[in-house]
């Protein structure tokens, strides 16, 4: 396979990875042996939710979430200007709140709504954010990561941008940059899973030295505990998976769900259908913990690592996206952005194929 094709398999991946955690693990309940319990053992299909779920009621099985929603717009604002501003973030998050009648719906966070709010009263997108501390921001950052491939600092450093008018507490970019970041290093060619865990612990540090100055546990710290957790191969899987809930944490906090992505990823050892179902068994803020796992999952193994029944659910349930028009777009904006590095700076030269500009 050739390089461009290759990248772009793996952007793709990317996307519809960020989609499926999303989907099937949106039916999960607050806790492992509610879900447990309910389905009577793992989910291992594309459900839809229960009647009776606090925030998914009506959702149809292959259905994504709020997470994967703000991914294409974030996606979809990078492709029309080529890159993405703090500005073209905050509109961006309104139209799409106003879109999917924000007010009355009750699956959005609280950073957002709150952001959103302030926004909409006319108050400035680099102030709006500066409390925001759940995962908001982490749930929808991987295109950032696509458009970047190679470059985790890079992708760090838009993460940020992307955050800043919601989720702009150092808590929250530090896990933003770390979802960015190993999407970045988990589209290189023959990189492995401690190389990518490795980087988002690295980006983690990094983002806590961003934004305002807030409270809560290392991102980067419980990343490496989840993963440890996640590794204990003493234990059954569902031992393990009650330990991150437990001791991680399946919340709407960045500094428990963002660690709980990673645990998730090890545990699955960088499958994305297994990320997927573990994430669900896992319960708690489930789909957007599946999102950010599976994303990485999907970029990691590329379009193929996915049943291609499981695309063409996500294709129907999701009929407004176009998974593949998406990843064409991020697939340009990654190469522009190839092109803009320092003409001695050739570490993704050999990533995307095709001549340097
Ligand atoms: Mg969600």
């Amino acid at each position: 396979m050739d390089l461009e094709t290759y990248a772009y398999n793996h952007i793709l991946g990317g996307l519809y990875g960020q989609a499926l955690g999303d989907a099937w693990a949106m039916p999960a309940y607050l806790r492992p042996y509610q879900t447990w319990n309910y389905y009577n053992g793992w989910i291992d299909q594309f459900l839809p939710a229960p009647p009776d779920h606090p925030v998914h009621a009506g959702l149809k099985a292959g259905q994504v979430t709020d997470d994967t929603q703000q991914a294409i717009v974030l996606a979809q604002t990078i492709i029309a200007d080529g890159y993405i501003t703090v500005e073209s973030m905050a509109k961006a998050i309104v139209a799409w709140y106003d879109a999917i009648d924000g007010d009355n719906v009750p699956y959005i966070g609280p950073s957002t709504r709150r952001a959103v709010l302030a926004l909409k009263a006319g108050q400035e997108p680099h102030t709006t954010g500066v409390y925001g501390d759940t995962n908001g921001g982490a749930m929808r950052i991987s295109p950032i990561g696509l458009i970047h491939p190679g470059q985790p600092e890079a992708a760090a450093l838009d993460a940020i941008i992307a955050c800043t008018p919601t989720h702009f507490t150092d808590v929250a970019l530090s896990g933003s940059c770390a979802v960015a970041a190993a999407v970045a290093q988990a589209m290189i060619p023959n990189t492995t899973l401690e190389d990518i865990i490795d980087m988002a612990i690295w980006a983690a540090n990094m983002g806590l030295q961003y934004g305002s100055a807030w409270f809560g546990p290392s991102v980067g710290r419980k990343i490496d505990f989840a993963v440890q957790l996640a590794t204990d191969t003493t234990l059954p899987e569902r031992d393990r998976i009650q330990n991150l809930y437990d001791m991680i944490g399946s919340t709407l906090a960045t500094a428990d769900s963002v660690p709980c992505a990673f645990g998730i990823l090890a545990l699955a050892e960088g499958d994305p259908i297994n990320s997927a179902i573990y994430a669900a068994a896992l319960s708690g803020d489930a789909d957007t913990i599946a999102a950010m796992a599976c994303a990485i999952a999907g970029t990691w193994r590329g379009v193929e690592a996915i049943p291609f029944e499981h695309i063409k659910t996500l294709r129907q349930a999701n009929p407004n996206y176009d998974f593949e028009d998406i990843a064409d777009g991020l697939y340009e904006v990654a190469l522009k952005n190839r092109d803009a590095l320092p003409p001695d700076d050739d570490s993704n030269v050999d990533i995307l194929g095709q001549d340097k500009q």
